[in-house]
């Protein structure tokens, strides 16, 4: 070859970012200069269509090695793979026999390959023997799951993405859609665009970009999401828009539902008669309708309940299951679907089975050919860290993930770890706030280098694939958790080759799922070869020789044991503490457009950072004067839990009362800018998923320096 001319290669991969799931077109070209690597998108993905939002276009300057972990390291020192990975096994089998098997944990993340996800998930409550695994995507959608699953007897997402651009209203929920789902805010923009009488209407305490395309923007007192969906259902009633005879032949519920809506709590929302008129009259007169959320109903100790207000109203109407209409939960990670889907949360088993029914767990046990399966829930994140606090956890293995950054009551998991007697961290690079207090840290390969599958929001299924070479001695996470099991002693049940091999393993056993009446079947690809795993393309599940993809619940049969969905009788609560005297303003916090959660990705990127360049923290005018701070300014944000010192922004986009802080900063990029360590860790007590929307605080200016 002319080793003047480049030669170059294109491959189709995922963003590794939000759980929108775009297709990317990666070129890598051989130059005189060196490999360089530019992106676009794909314009045959279905999510995407060709569109990229500013973090994916700027994939291509975040594959610096620079800060690469090359080596695993033992107590600091770069140690051998051999001696690494026989001390893991050696320590959690130890660990094992002398305090039993819940005395580990695994804590994992949405931004796992779904492969990686399975044999961690197989490893602990297969082999292992106890549920203590859980994942990041706890903060993230865990009140969804329990939503959908005590309305749907699954965890099913009845819409897809397409929907949005069908719906002659669409509904934002605790949802700043311009900035964390961007590429589906552009196709709602551009639907909206071509459909001038499509209405938006947007749901938030806050202003965000999301309202500029709103028709209407309900600035509701937070966490009274349930109070205001309740009242739309006693409004539906009202105006004789219940489908009564959906209501008769597919949900149960109905009535209990409506009488809990009918108590009256509608004051508790803030808005104005006209406001809520306006909302109701919208949302009943307009037969298309998706209801899109996120956050800001999960991240909350009434989160499932929010939910389900949701799901009720859509019940109540029949609006589901068709074109252009239904509820729509948005997922945050690129494969928090994906984990959902194996079982990666401390609750569930794989395929949507259940660890509480017996039959189920007799069906993964076979499958598996497992010595045992726990019969309950492991410990959901926060109660998992607590448990490595207090030392009942006394082996922890982390992966793909920084909880000493991103887990609510952050300094006391630092505290937690840095005191655990046994910490494996698996991650790209060795110095993140977590992998910095582990006694084992083993380098992992990333994006452009993985491969794998991946599930968005609307149950798409696409593949991850490399282009770059693995770093160092950089393993993926699928072969490190088989090498770590065959050591621990199952050979032949962690005998992986490859992630193609695990794949069909799951869809085998995502077929025997389907006999017990679950909705998540891919057996379709349970005999798939090498080369056509290789080439799979974006395809949404369910996978079967009968069916590929589509709409859920379009013949009006959910899953549970009577095939009718449930309507559920609910009641507005406030956030778990309110503000008072010592700290009265409410902390919400949240993504900003151009990072990625703990910034070891996204801060790479210089034109990333160019949108925000330091954490900050976004008040009110009005009470910004009253505690003495200009715009600029350094101010103090506390806690009961802990402090950060962040940036003033002034704004009138937030209410007085309520201040704004982003969750993306770490202590190496900003000494106190950690807001994590301020957030409360008030949960869910359904779906155990924190309240990271409304921590009491206190704000104080800090003098200048
Ligand atoms: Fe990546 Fe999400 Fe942006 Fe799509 S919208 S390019 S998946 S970050």
């Amino acid at each position: 070859p002319d080793p003047t001319r480049a030669e170059s290669k294109t491959v189709k991969t995922t963003c590794p970012y939000c759980g929108v799931g775009c297709g990317v077109l990666a070129t890598l070209t051989d130059t005189p200069t060196g490999p360089q690597v530019t992106v676009k998108g794909d314009p045959d993905h279905p999510a995407n269509k060709g569109r990229l939002c500013s973090k994916g276009s700027a994939l291509a300057e975040t594959l610096s090695l620079d800060g690469r972990l090359l080596h695993p390291t033992i107590s600091g020192a770069q140690a051998s793979w051999e001696s690494a990975l026989s001390q893991v096994a050696s320590r959690f089998k130890q660990t094992i026999e002398a305090h039993g098997p819940d005395s580990v944990a695994f804590y994992v993340s949405g931004q796992l390959l779904t492969e990686d996800y399975y044999v961690a998930n197989k490893l602990m409550k297969g082999f292992i023997g106890s549920a203590n695994i859980d994942t990041n995507s706890r903060l993230c959608m865990a009140s969804s799951v329990a939503g959908h699953k005590r309305a749907f007897g699954t965890d099913t997402v009845p819409g897809q993405y397409e929907d949005l651009e069908q719906a002659d209203l669409i509904v934002l929920v605790g949802s700043n859609l311009a900035w964390c789902h961007p590429v589906l805010y552009q196709r709602i923009a551009a639907a909206k665009s071509a459909r001038p009488a499509m209405k938006i209407i947007n749901i938030d305490p806050r202003r965000t970009a999301s309202s500029d395309l709103a028709d209407l923007h309900l600035a509701l007192t937070p966490g009274s999401d349930v109070a205001l969906f309740n009242h739309l259902l006693t409004t539906i009633h009202e105006m004789g828009a219940v489908d009564s005879a959906f209501v008769a032949q597919h949900v149960d519920g109905f009535d209990a539902a409506l009488s809990a809506a009918s108590s009256g709590e509608v004051q508790a929302t803030g808005l104005s008669a006209n406001e809520l008129a306006e909302f109701t009259r919208a949302w009943i007169g307009t037969e298309k309708v998706v209801t899109i959320y996120s956050q800001g109903v999960n991240q909350s100790t009434s989160g499932s309940d929010k939910v389900n207000a949701i799901l009720n109203c859509h019940l109540a109407t029949g609006r589901i299951g068709r074109p252009g209409m239904g509820p729509f939960s948005v997922t945050g990670q690129p494969n928090a679907m994906g984990g959902r889907e194996v079982g990666g949360l401390a609750n569930m088993m794989a395929c949507h089975l259940d660890l509480e029914n017996a039959g189920h767990r007799a069906t993964v046990r076979d499958f598996w050919q497992a010595p045992t399966l726990p019969e309950a829930a492991g410990l959901k994140a926060v109660d998992m860290f607590r448990a490595v606090g207090d030392g009942r956890i006394k082996a922890l293995w982390v992966m793909c993930t920084n909880p000493v950054v991103s887990m609510p009551e952050a300094d006391r998991v630092k505290a937690a770890i840095a005191n655990c007697d046994f910490v494996v961290v698996s991650d790209m690079y060795g110095d993140t706030d977590t992998a910095k207090l582990a006694d084992i840290v083993l380098p992992a390969t990333g994006w452009g280098e993985k491969t794998g599958t991946v599930t968005n929001s609307e149950r798409c299924i696409s593949r991850q694939r490399p282009f770059l070479p693995a770093p160092g001695t950089a393993r993926h996470d699928w072969d490190v958790l088989a090498e770590v099991g065959r050591r621990m002693g199952w050979q032949a049940e962690f005998a992986y080759e490859s992630p193609a091999e695990i794949l069909r393993e799951y869809a085998t056993l995502s077929g025997l799922a389907a006999q017990h009446g679950k909705d998540f079947d891919i057996s379709a690809l349970s005999d798939l070869t090498e080369v056509e795993y290789d080439a799979l393309p974006p395809q949404h599940w369910p996978l079967t020789k009968e069916r590929r993809g589509g709409r859920f619940f379009a013949d009006g049969r959910f899953f549970t044991p009577s095939g009718r969905a449930n309507m559920l009788p609910l009641h507005h609560r406030a956030p778990a503490k309110p503000a008072d005297a010592t700290h009265p303003f409410i902390l919400n916090t949240g993504r900003i457009r151009d990072q990625w959660h703990t910034m070891s990705r996204s801060g790479l990127a210089p034109r990333l950072n160019q949108h925000m360049a330091e954490p900050y923290l976004e008040i009110h005018p009005t009470d910004a004067t009253t505690l003495g701070l200009q715009a600029a300014d350094l101010a103090e944000v506390s806690s009961a839990h802990g402090r950060a010192i962040l940036r003033v922004l002034l704004s009138d986009k937030v209410k007085p009362g309520a201040v704004f802080a982003p969750m993306h900063w770490t202590s190496q990029l900003s000494s106190a800018g950690r807001i994590d360590a301020v957030v409360a860790a008030e949960v869910d007590p359904v779906s155990g998923q924190p309240e990271s929307k409304a921590t009491p605080v206190a704000i104080t200016k800090l003098p200048a320096r």
